[in-house]
């Protein structure tokens, strides 16, 4: 068997690994929160306990979890000032507890 032919053999191997990989995670793009869990699981949520009317539990009078400072981010409560609208990690942070704010609805949802 020639070099070539044995480079070949091994490509296709590759590829067949490949689509069952690709069948693999589709199987799982119907749950895709199975996707997620391993990497929610180590990292302790960032907005954890966040709902539609309660800051996250990490957040305190003193220390908006959002905005990281003594006045409370919560999207449904106000959102963030304009002088922290400056603050790009401040508005991404925001942005995210929105998102998160609109799974944790649809997770609710039967
Ligand atoms: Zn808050």
């Amino acid at each position: 068997m020639s070099d070539e032919h044995k480079a070949k053999m091994r490509a296709g191997r590759e590829r067949a690994a490949a689509e069952r990989k690709a069948k693999a995670i589709i199987g799982i793009s119907k749950h895709p929160e199975l996707l997620n869990m391993p990497k929610k699981l180590k990292a302790v949520p960032e907005f954890l306990g966040i709902t539609k009317t309660d800051c996250p539990v990490g957040c305190t009078f003193e220390h908006c979890i959002i905005t990281g400072g003594p006045y409370c981010g919560h999207p449904c409560k106000g959102g963030i000032q304009p002088a922290q609208m400056q603050n790009r990690e401040t508005v991404e942070r925001y942005n995210r507890a929105r998102k998160h704010l609109a799974h944790v609805e649809l997770d609710k949802r039967p």
